[in-house]
């Protein structure tokens, strides 16, 4: 894994807001509190302003707090929390559908965590 790297932006009243972009996307996941459906968010960087942060997909800014995303349902909107997968990369286990249908919070493939859980996304 690439290492991040962090940019500093000023603020109004004198704080700065500090981006932390992730060397390599890193992939949460959870479970809807909800209904139950195993939620996905593939994070490519994580916004600090001083008093709150959040982390950035494709689409949404989701509330981060010490390492734990606030994430909306995709099937019923509740909000629900998502943790970072622990990947290991692993060339011996090539990344497969077992993988990408995981809602487990660990993984030993190819992909370092990436893919895991992925298809929980949508
Ligand atoms: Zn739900
Ligand atoms: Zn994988």
């Amino acid at each position: 894994m690439t290492k991040s790297t962090f940019a500093m932006e000023p603020l109004a009243g004198g704080r700065f807001l500090r981006r932390e972009v992730l060397g390599s996307p890193r992939r949460f996941l959870g479970k809807c509190r909800r209904c139950k459906r195993p939620l996905s968010a593939l994070v490519a960087e994580i916004v600090h302003t001083g008093d709150r942060a959040y982390g950035l997909t494709d689409t949404l800014a989701i509330g981060y707090v010490n390492g734990v995303l606030e994430f909306p349902c995709n099937d019923c909107g509740a909000w629900s929390y998502v943790r970072a997968v622990a990947g290991k990369f692993s060339a011996k286990h090539v990344c497969n559908a077992k993988c990408l249908a995981s809602k487990s919070g660990q993984c030993e493939c190819s992909c370092g965590g990436r893919n895991h859980g992925a298809s929980w996304a949508a």
